[in-house]
């Protein structure tokens, strides 16, 4: 691309990577316009705001951004603290999005509904990486088209969350049933408090979003002793979900692990593993889970609400005229797979990587932060930041300082204990490995 192009670089959605990536724009004086979906920035993140991240804030603020807030009296939070949510909004990215380098080009309840090149559709080659692209967007009920020299889609997957039947396939009776799931992270002890007190509640999945959930259920069973909580898994050994506890490198991460065994072992949520979900029936207002639990059926009955954690998988809708490089299994960027395919290691640990492994057959087109993952699950705000630090440098003409990927990742202290071919084995995974699964 010519760095010298007039046109705007368009960034889709305004969570904490596209935010970086307007930075670090900023910072090189490269024009740029942003489109954010939501009635809000970081409006993914908004909706866990009552949520403590793991990773402090020393990992959570992206270099560039850091630079220009400094310049405007803004107070940086304590590198070690962990935020909420809501504590990321206010203290950090509002902030940013007003400053006045980022604030004019930013367009808020703006949803890209399309990308392609300039006239050009995708089975056409001749003279395309020289055209521009076109971004259409509704604004309220207005569709208005904007031309631009490179896209940086960082509209992550939260929006496009997984269904809970076995097979990434919906359950019967799921979308019947869709006003008693709740796909997220529902604020229980607030919010959300009179939907789930004195009720009987299954938790689907087995991620950082499941385990919040029923540590925060097991604190309303404190004061409602009714509520039942219920845990279903598709993984075959609950200890794989416990992760590295005291050998992780963040410590409110391995908190977490340490505090679910704990209600595990005494007993205070039901464990079903493994579990697949097929069918869900509702009687008068009670729901049946029907599944397998290895060869046998299984039912387990006077269900009141869902909470459905399975993940979430990337939306291409918008990008179809668009020529990408997509892995067939985690539908992530291509070349980004190996590094964090959970079929290959579980390290967490992900090689520095930067706007050459994130590059599609489209020149000038990337997708970044956590939609750059697919389906995987392990991506950190930090990885996002320094892959729009060496897209940006790219745009901007910088190839030194492209090629030059640094990132200081935290170990999850976990190799997984079922797969061969660990991260210390694998030549994929060299950076940082420290102690806990290589030492
Ligand atoms: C409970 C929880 C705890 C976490 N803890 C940590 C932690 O401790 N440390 C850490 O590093 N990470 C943590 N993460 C992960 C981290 O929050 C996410 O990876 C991060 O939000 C990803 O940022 P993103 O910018 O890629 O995507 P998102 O935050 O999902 O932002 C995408 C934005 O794009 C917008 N958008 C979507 N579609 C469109 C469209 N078509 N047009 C315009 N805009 C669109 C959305 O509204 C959204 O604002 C945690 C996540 C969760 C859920």
């Amino acid at each position: 691309m010519n760095s010298g192009n007039s046109l705007p670089v368009g960034i889709i959605g305004a969570g904490p990577v596209g935010l970086a990536a307007a930075a670090h724009l900023a910072m090189r004086n490269q024009p740029f316009i942003m489109f954010e979906a939501g009635d809000t920035i970081a409006a993914n993140v908004l909706s866990w705001k009552h949520i403590k991240v793991f990773s402090p804030w020393k990992y959570n603020i992206d270099k560039a951004a850091r630079q220009l807030l400094a310049g405007e009296n803004w107070q940086s939070p304590p590198d070690e603290e962990l935020p909420t949510g809501k504590e990321l909004y206010t203290l950090y990215f509002k902030p940013l999005a007003e400053l006045p380098s980022i604030k004019p080009n930013l367009h808020i309840e703006s949803r890209v509904l399309s990308i392609g090149r300039k006239n050009l559709d995708k089975m056409k080659t001749e003279g395309r990486h020289e055209l521009p692209f076109v971004i259409q967007v509704l604004h309220h009920s207005e569709i208005t088209s904007y031309e631009v020299k490179a896209v940086i889609d960082a509209s992550g997957t939260w929006n496009s969350p997984n269904p809970i039947g076995a097979g990434g396939v919906y359950a019967e009776g799921e979308i019947e049933n869709r006003n008693k799931i709740f796909y997220g992270i529902p604020d229980i002890l607030n919010h959300h408090r009179d939907r789930y007190k004195n009720k009987s509640i299954v938790v689907v999945g087995s991620g950082h979003s499941a385990i919040n959930a029923i540590l925060e259920l097991d604190k309303l069973k404190a004061v409602y002793p009714e509520t039942e909580i219920h845990w279903i898994l598709r993984k075959k050994k609950i200890r794989d979900i416990y992760g590295g506890q005291e050998k992780d490198a963040l410590e409110a991460r391995g908190a977490l692990g340490i505090k679910i065994e704990q209600l595990v072992t005494q007993d205070r949520v039901n464990v079903y593993t493994p579990f697949q979900v097929q069918r869900i029936m509702n009687d008068n207002d009670k729901m049946t889970i029907i599944g397998n639990q290895y060869d046998e059926k299984f039912a387990l009955n006077d269900i009141d609400e869902i909470i459905s954690n399975t993940g979430s998988r990337p939306d291409f809708s918008f990008l179809r005229e668009i020529r990408l490089n997509i892995d067939p299994a985690l539908e992530s960027t291509a070349e980004l797979a190996d590094l964090i395919d959970p079929n290959i290691h579980s390290c967490g640990t992900v090689r520095p990587h930067g706007e050459k492994e994130l590059r599609h057959p489209d020149k000038d087109f990337y997708i970044v932060g956590s939609k750059s993952y697919g389906r995987a699950p392990t991506f950190l705000m930090a990885t996002g930041y320094e892959q729009v630090r060496s897209i940006v440098a790219a745009i901007d003409g910088d190839v030194e300082s492209a090629l030059k990927v640094e990132l200081d990742l935290p170990e999850t202290g976990v190799c997984s204990t079922d797969l061969d071919s660990g991260c210390c084995g694998s030549s994929a995974t060299k950076v940082n490995i420290t102690t806990a699964c290589c030492g």
